[in-house]
C-alpha cells in the first residue's frame, strides 16, 4: 500500500514511448486521466473545525486535496467518469459538458505538474500544516528581531 507522510507527491498522468508522433486524440484515448477525477475548490483550512473536516474527507477512500500552483486548495475524487468507455473515449462526446470540450491535451495536468502539494492522507495534511505554522512562528520572530535592531 502507498505510503506518504509528506505532501508534496505529484498527480500521476501516463506517458506513452513514442508520442511526439501521436494525435492529441489517441494520447487522450490512451491517457483518460481528467475523466477520471472530479476537483472542487476549497479554501485554505484556518480554524480547528476546519482542519479537522478536512481530516474527515480525508479519511475516505479515493479523496484527496491539492494545492495547485495559483495557491488554491482543491478536493479532490479520484473517481471515473460515467461515460468514460472502456476504449478511453467519451461516451457522449458531440453533447459531453463545456468543461470538457475547453479541457485540452496540449495545456492539461499531464503535460505539467499543476499543483505543488497533494495530500493523499490525514497525517500528510497534519504534517504540512504543522510545517507551515512552524516557518510562519521563525518568520514572525525573524521580523521581531529585526524590528528590536531597528529602534535601538
Ligand atoms: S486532456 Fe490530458 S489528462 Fe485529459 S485525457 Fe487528454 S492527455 Fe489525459
Ligand atoms: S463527459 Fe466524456 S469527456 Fe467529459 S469526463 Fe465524461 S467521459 Fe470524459
Amino acid at each position: 500500500m502507498l505510503e506518504l507522510t509528506k505532501g508534496d507527491t505529484p498527480l500521476v498522468f501516463p506517458k506513452f514511448e513514442n508520442e511526439d508522433k501521436m494525435t492529441e486524440s489517441e494520447i487522450c484515448c490512451k491517457c483518460s486521466g481528467c475523466c477520471r477525477y472530479v476537483s472542487v475548490d476549497i479554501t485554505k483550512p484556518r480554524s480547528k473545525d476546519q482542519i479537522d473536516l478536512y481530516v474527515w474527507y480525508l479519511l475516505h477512500k479515493n479523496v484527496q486535496i491539492y494545492i495547485d500552483n495559483d495557491k488554491g486548495w482543491n478536493l479532490l475524487f479520484i473517481t471515473p467518469c460515467t461515460k468514460l468507455q472502456g476504449d478511453g473515449k467519451c461516451g457522449i462526446y458531440p453533447t459531453r459538458p463545456k468543461l470538457c470540450k475547453d479541457y485540452s491535451a496540449s495545456s492539461c495536468s499531464r503535460t505539467g505538474k499543476d499543483h505543488t502539494h497533494l495530500f493523499m492522507t490525514p497525517d500528510a495534511l497534519l504534517a504540512y500544516l504543522e510545517e507551515e505554522k512552524k516557518k510562519k512562528q521563525t518568520k514572525s520572530k525573524t521580523k521581531v528581531v529585526k524590528k528590536t535592531k531597528k529602534t535601538k
